[in-house]
C-alpha cells in the first residue's frame, strides 16, 4: 500500500466526528439518530473501499475526507424524504396503463377521498339506529340500482372478488369452464390458479376454439358447485369459434339447480359501441341475463378506484359476506369514497363519458384528438427543446388493461426526434424528470399519444423536453 492511501485511511473520520459536524453545519434533512449513525458508517465505508481501490483522487486532508463523507450522507437522508409515488404524465395513448395505476380517478372520488379520510366518517356507523353498520351499503344502494343486481359487496380488487366467490360457493367441489376461457391476466392471476387457491376443483370442457352447451351439460354431475364464465378481457379468439351464450348457460343451470358465475374482468355500464368502439358486455346486460353471481375490477372501464364488485343474488351474496376470507380482503375507507364517487356520474351516462377520464380518453373522437395535437406541437415548437424535431403523424391507442382487446384505436400522436439522444435516451431522460413523462419509443422516434394526455398536461410535456433537451 502506498502512503497516500495510508494517509487517507488514517485520517477517515470517526463516527462522532461525522455527527459532530453534521449537527453543527446544519445541513441536514430531519431522520432519526440511529439512522444518521449508519448511515455515516456505511459512507465511511465506502470511502475506505474507493480509496483501497485507489479509484478516488481528493485532498487527503482530515477535514476534506469529513467534508466528503458528510456531503454523501445528506445525500442519502435527502434521498429518503424524495417520495417515491409520483405523479406521471402517461403519453402512451395505452387509456388503461397497469403500470401506470389503471383508471385516474375523476374530480369527485378525489374529493370524497379527502373528505371522508381526513376526519372521522361514518364508514361502519348506522347514522338512522346510532350503532354498528356496514361499510358497504354506502355503495350498496348505487350499485344494485346501476346494474339491477339483488346485492351487491366490494373487496379489494376483481382476482380477490374471484377468489372470495370461488372459496364461498366451491370449496372442495367442481368449477365447470371453457377451455376457451381460462385466461391469465397480468401474469398473477391466471384462472387455474386462483381456482386451486380457493380450493375449488377446475373441471375444463370444450375446446379452446370451440365450446358448446353440451360440453358443460355433460360435466355436470354431484360434484358440481358452479357453471363459470371468464370474460376473455385480454385476447379473442377468432377464426373457427363457437361459446355459449350467457342465457343459455343460465337455463342450463336452472335445470340442474347449478349456480352460474361470470367474471367479467372489465365492468364496463356504458355502450361503447356507440363511440365506434368494440361492444364489451354490460354488467347490467350479464345480471339481467340471470348471472346469479357476477364480479369484476373497480379500476378498469368503470374509472374508479382498485376494487372487486361482487354482485349477485341475494341468498349466494349473504352467504359471502360471512366468509371469514372476506375480512382479509375488505376494503377501506379511501376506496369505498372513491368508488361512490365514482358510481354517482353513472346516474347520468353521458356525464360519466365526459367527466370519466377513461371514458373521455376511450371515446373522444379521432378529429378532436387531432386538432389537440395540433394545439400541443405549436406549444412544443415554440418552447424549441433543443436539438429536436417534431411531426405530427396518425397512430393507433389501446384500451390496454385488459379491456377491448385488440381494439385499435385511431389517434394522432407528436413523433419527436433528438439529434443528440437515441429514443431509449430520449425516453430515459423524460422518465428521470421530477414529474416523468412516459412514452412510447418506435423506429427513431418517441411517441407523444394525445388521447392520454389532458390539457393540464401541456406546459408538463413542454417543459420536459425542453430540460431533457438541454441535457441537465
Ligand atoms: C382484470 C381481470 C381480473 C383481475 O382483476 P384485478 O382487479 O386486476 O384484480 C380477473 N379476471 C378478469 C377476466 C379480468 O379481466
Amino acid at each position: 500500500m502506498d502512503d497516500l492511501k495510508r494517509t487517507m485511511l488514517a485520517n477517515l473520520p470517526g463516527i462522532d466526528t461525522l455527527l459532530l459536524k453534521l449537527d453543527k453545519e446544519g445541513r441536514m434533512k430531519p431522520a432519526p439518530r440511529e439512522l444518521v449513525k449508519s448511515f455515516c458508517r456505511e459512507a465511511v465505508e465506502e470511502l475506505r473501499r474507493h480509496i483501497l481501490a485507489g479509484s478516488l483522487t481528493v485532498d487527503p486532508a482530515p477535514e476534506s475526507l469529513a467534508e466528503l463523507t458528510a456531503v454523501a450522507v445528506a445525500q442519502k437522508i435527502a434521498d429518503l424524504h424524495r417520495l417515491r409515488l409520483r405523479k406521471v404524465v402517461n403519453a402512451t395513448g395505452v387509456v388503461l396503463h397497469t403500470n401506470l395505476g389503471r383508471a385516474p380517478l375523476c374530480r369527485e372520488a378525489v374529493a370524497r377521498v379527502r373528505l371522508v379520510s381526513e376526519g372521522y366518517s361514518n364508514l361502519e356507523y348506522d347514522l338512522e339506529r346510532g350503532n354498528r353498520g356496514l361499510r358497504y351499503d354506502h355503495v350498496h344502494r348505487l350499485l344494485c340500482a346501476l346494474t339491477g343486481a339483488e346485492d351487491a359487496l366490494v373487496v379489494n380488487n376483481n382476482a380477490a372478488a374471484v377468489l372470495l366467490v370461488l372459496d364461498t360457493l366451491a370449496r372442495g367441489r367442481e368449477v365447470v369452464v371453457s377451455r376457451g376461457e381460462l385466461v391469465e391476466i397480468g401474469g398473477e392471476f391466471r384462472v387455474p390458479d386462483v381456482m386451486a387457491k380457493s380450493g375449488a376443483r377446475l373441471r375444463e370442457v370444450g375446446t379452446t376454439n370451440r365450446t358448446r352447451l353440451a360440453d358443460y351439460e355433460g360435466a355436470i354431475g354431484p360434484e358440481t358447485a358452479l357453471l363459470m364464465k371468464v370474460h376473455t378481457s385480454n385476447y379473442r379468439i377468432v377464426g373457427f369459434t363457437e361459446e355459449v351464450a350467457l342465457g343459455d348457460l343460465v337455463r342450463l343451470g336452472r335445470r340442474h339447480a347449478v349456480s352460474v358465475m361470470v367474471d367479467l374482468g372489465s365492468g364496463c355500464l356504458i355502450d361503447l359501441g356507440r363511440y365506434g368502439l368494440a361492444k364489451e358486455p354490460l354488467v347490467q346486460e350479464v345480471v339481467a341475463a340471470g348471472a346469479d353471481v357476477v364480479t369484476f375490477s373497480g379500476d378498469k372501464l368503470l374509472g374508479g378506484p382498485q376494487a372487486g364488485v361482487i354482485l349477485g343474488r341475494a341468498e349466494i351474496l349473504a352467504r359471502v359476506k360471512k366468509n371469514s376470507l372476506n375480512r382479509a380482503l375488505r376494503i377501506d375507507k379511501m376506496t369505498l369514497a372513491a368508488l361512490e364517487g365514482t358510481l354517482v356520474h353513472y346516474l347520468d351516462p353521458e356525464g360519466a363519458v365526459r367527466d370519466l377520464r377513461v371514458l373521455r380518453s376511450l371515446t373522444e373522437a379521432p378529429e378532436e384528438v387531432a386538432k389537440r395535437a395540433r394545439r400541443l406541437l405549436r406549444i412544443l415548437r415554440r418552447a424549441k427543446p433543443e436539438g429536436m424535431t417534431m411531426v405530427l403523424r396518425k397512430d393507433f391507442s389501446m384500451a390496454g388493461g385488459g379491456s377491448l382487446p385488440g381494439e385499435a384505436i385511431p389517434t394522432t400522436v407528436i413523433a419527436v426526434r433528438s439529434l443528440k439522444m437515441t429514443p431509449a435516451r430520449l425516453a430515459e431522460a423524460l422518465r428521470r424528470l421530477e414529474t416523468p413523462v412516459i412514452v412510447r419509443v418506435a423506429d427513431e422516434h418517441i411517441i407523444i399519444d394525445l388521447r392520454t394526455l389532458v390539457e393540464d398536461e401541456y406546459a408538463l410535456v413542454r417543459d420536459a423536453l425542453v430540460e431533457a433537451g438541454s441535457g441537465r
